[in-house]
């Protein structure tokens, strides 16, 4: 058999293909190149859908008989590197200088992947393949629209018969070191637009016209200052933004007949999209006085529902898993960004755990050379209790 290779080793072959999202560049080759030979079963399903690039994805397992099947679940799809000039080190070069992996994706997530696939490598090694399944749910979209990446993948995983026990996601979840912090839950986002239709008409002559700019200024300021909830033991109180007040009229003498405001929220899991319209809409009539104005409140069809994972048994030993290999307790939070773990939710519990998320998305992102080998470290731990169990 060949030797499982380290992760910062990993990371760099990783960072050297240059996969910004949506392209594979070679990255998983790498990966099918690298785990076939250790007795994996590879697949890399290609999904499509009209109006969005193709994406090549991953789902990679091995099986040792009876027992729980846990999921590695990741991206391999980076961001774009901006100005490449402002790079100190070139963004794919995937160089170990100071003690720190340089390169578009370290922290975002190749590190991440390099560090999961490295312990499960080592552990397969070591005790061959784990009493039950270990598997590899990686995408190239989750960095672009995230339709052709990971909820297809689970999706077609789950036609084919898998059935996940528990998730584990590998985003940089660590606000400034390692052991920071796990997510076990994410909030909600629902984006919305408000409308409200008058009657146009002359500018001299209003009292012809019904003019709806007031009255929507009146809805924003009223919806903006409604209190959604308080927040919950493990969620911060939900919030309402409006991102932008749109009348787009060009004339200076016509009372427009329409103005619109957009909105985004930020829920927990007191909230459905359901709910948060009926609530804008709710305060929004409270300004409607008469019935002059006609209020439409949609909401985006891309919204994701907040979740929060309730598996304590997964919390429980991953956590574990965190403080031998750190020495820290790790808070437990939902607070952040949405994640693909908004999908794998619909199929098992799902924590996430990863590197510390400082420099991603930034001109020479990188990580501690440390700090990707106790990410694998804490993977392995936790690989060891979840199948020795
Ligand atoms: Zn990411």
């Amino acid at each position: 058999m060949t030797k499982a290779p380290t992760a910062t080793d990993l990371a760099s072959a990783l960072i050297q293909c240059p996969s910004v999202t949506p392209a594979e560049a070679g990255v998983l080759t790498l990966l099918d190149d690298l785990l076939s030979p250790f007795g994996f079963e590879v697949h890399r399903p290609t999904f499509s859908q009209d109006g969005y690039p193709d994406v090549e994805n991953m789902f990679a397992k091995i099986s040792g008989g009876e027992g729980p099947h846990l999921a590695f679940a990741g991206h391999v799809d980076v961001v774009p590197v901006g100005e490449e000039s402002m790079w100190q080190q070139p963004p794919f070069c995937g160089a170990v200088k100071d003690g720190k992996l340089y390169g578009r994706g370290a922290a975002d997530m190749k590190g991440g992947v390099a560090a999961f696939v490295a312990a499960a490598l080592r552990y397969v090694e070591t005790h061959g393949a784990p009493k039950g399944t270990v598997s590899f749910v990686l995408t190239g979209d989750e960095e672009g629209p995230a339709v052709n990446g990971t909820v297809k993948l689970m999706q077609w995983a789950a036609e084919r018969g898998e059935k996940f026990t528990d998730s584990v996601l590998g985003e940089p979840t660590n606000p400034n070191s390692m052991g920071d912090m796990i997510k076990v839950g994410r909030r909600g986002s629902q984006s919305g637009t408000v409308t409200i239709s008058g009657k146009q008409g002359h500018v001299a002559y209003p009292h012809l016209a019904n003019n709806p700019v007031p009255v929507l200024a009146k809805i924003v300021e009223h919806v903006s200052a409604q209190t959604l909830d308080e927040g919950t033991d493990f969620f911060q109180p939900s919030n309402l933004e409006f991102i932008s007040f749109d009348v787009g009229n060009p004339a200076w003498n016509v009372i427009p007949e329409q103005a619109s405001a957009r909105f985004n929220v930020r829920f927990n899991d007191l909230w459905t999209a359901e709910t948060l319209g009926q609530f804008v809409t709710k305060h929004a009539t409270d300004c409607l006085s008469g019935g002059a104005f006609k209020l439409s409140v949609s909401l985006e069809a891309d919204g994701s529902e907040a979740f929060l994972t309730r598996s304590d048994s997964l919390i429980d030993r991953f956590s574990k898993a965190v403080e031998t290999v750190t020495g820290k307790v790790p808070e437990l939070s939902t607070g952040g960004g949405t994640s693909d773990a908004r999908f794998i939710k619909n199929y098992c519990p799902v924590i996430e755990f990863g590197l510390v998320g400082q420099t991603m998305h930034m001109v020479d992102e990188h990580v501690a050379v440390a700090d990707i080998e106790q990410l694998a470290e804490v993977y392995y731990e936790f690989m060891m209790q979840y199948f020795e169990r």
